[in-house]
């Protein structure tokens, strides 16, 4: 098995499980990007074969940290594509954001059967990455604790008895604060998320409920879902993942603990289960299971999540680059926490040029991509 971005939460996540059976387990290649001696121990920890730093300035400081290791050390995008393509029965794609879009299509067109944690690449590219697991017969396994629980919960059930899908957002660390509030939010408070320990990224978007309006992109691809039978609710203790409603007024709900360990370690045995004792969960403790709408005010980035689905061609590109460059913003003190979701919709206003483009190939959409994220950043003053 091969892990990329295993210097992340996810690949972190992973290789925990991987460490309890390390017998059970060869690893092939592990991937970082700036963080060579964190990559450097776990290659060591776990006996990879090869560890690469998509960053070339971090090269030389993992070749020292792996001396006398016998581990290959390797830089920059050629290596990550390499490792990507290095045989394995298995490959987590945990890299974040579009840089993971290469990589993944990568092992994804090697046929290695691929758990996709990288939401971004189905947000961006759908179309063609779903063409590409078709068209090379790859078993792909969401990561997402959402989009792992759908594939749990409609296991076995035909489509047509599948009345709706409903991803549940534990509402962030904002859920209860207003809007004036919300607007002076420092990076620190939304990183500060109440039941998700995740990297930066995945935080911010989930604080802004972008992360919700993502997953409702990467359902829709991953499960071939009509927009319509798409939806999201609020659920702030992260316990019930996804809901399924039949069209005979059943639902199946999907729950564990708020870790994921669950749905990687899903990943990583399925069709089987891993035994992961230390993730059961007590629903006696938990005691209480509460759901609500969304406020629409407060968290827009589902309305413009909706509205791209509904839009198609190339708005998920847009949308994913403007939000990439936004959350970095806000991150850096350069936007507002309000204005990453202004500044999403103004870059999709400003785009739909790009928007009625459907490019054919990976090259294309990151030429939309790379347009996209100018247009956001030019924006960006006026907006912020
Ligand atoms: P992290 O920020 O914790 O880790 C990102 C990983 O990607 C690190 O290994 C990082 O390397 C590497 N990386 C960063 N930039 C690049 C680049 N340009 N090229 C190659 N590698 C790069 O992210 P998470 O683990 O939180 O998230 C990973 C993906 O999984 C995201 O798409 C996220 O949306 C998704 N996800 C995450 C969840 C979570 O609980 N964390 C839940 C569900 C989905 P380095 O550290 O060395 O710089």
């Amino acid at each position: 098995m091969t892990v990329l971005g295993a210097t992340g939460s996810i690949g972190e996540s992973t290789l925990d499980l991987v460490g309890r059976d390390p017998d059970a387990y060869e690893v092939i290649a592990l991937t970082g990007c700036k963080n060579a001696t964190r990559l450097a121990e776990l290659a060591i920890k776990h006996r990879a074969k090869l560890a690469v730093v998509a960053d070339p300035d971090c090269y030389a400081d993992l070749q020292e940290a792996l001396v006398g290791s016998g581990i290959a050390a390797a830089s920059g995008e050629k290596a990550l594509l390499e490792a990507a393509s290095r045989p394995a029965d298995w490959i987590m794609a945990a890299i974040v954001g579009a840089a993971g879009l290469k990589p993944t299509l990568r092992a994804v067109k090697q046929g290695t059967a691929t758990a996709l944690a990288n939401k971004e690449c189905l947000v961006s590219a759908g179309a063609l990455f779903m063409d590409e697991v078709a068209r090379h017969d790859t078993t792909l396994l969401p990561v997402d604790s959402e989009h792992s629980a759908a594939l749990q919960a409609m296991t076995g059930t035909p489509p047509e008895s599948i009345d709706r899908v409903c991803l549940t957002a534990s509402g962030g660390p904002f859920r209860t604060w207003d809007l004036q509030q919300m607007a002076d939010a420092e990076p620190a408070q939304a990183l500060k998320h109440p039941n998700w320990s995740m990297g930066a990224k995945v935080t911010i978007d989930s604080a802004t409920l972008m992360n919700k309006g993502l997953e409702l992109l990467e359902a829709h691809h991953l499960f071939a879902l009509a927009p319509k039978k798409l939806d999201v609710l609020v659920h702030p203790q992260s316990i019930v993942h996804c809901l399924v409603y039949m069209r005979d007024g059943a639902v199946l709900a999907q729950m564990s603990c708020p870790d994921m360990r669950t749905p990687i370690a899903y990943s990583l045995a399925w069709p089987n289960r891993m035994n992961v004792p230390d993730m059961r969960l007590d629903l006696a403790k938990v005691g209480t299971l509460t759901f609500e709408s969304p406020d629409p005010e407060k968290f827009p980035a589902l309305r413009l999540a909706k509205e791209v689905l509904a839009a198609g061609g190339s708005a998920g590109t847009v949308l994913n680059a403007a939000n990439e460059v936004a959350v970095e913003a806000f991150l850096d003190n350069r936007l507002g926490f309000l204005a990453i979701a202004g500044l999403v919709e103004t870059t999709l206003a400003g785009s739909p040029d790009l928007i009625a483009l459907s490019p054919q190939t990976v090259g294309e959409i990151l030429e939309i991509d790379e347009e996209a994220r100018r247009r956001a950043r030019v924006s960006l003053p006026r907006i912020a």
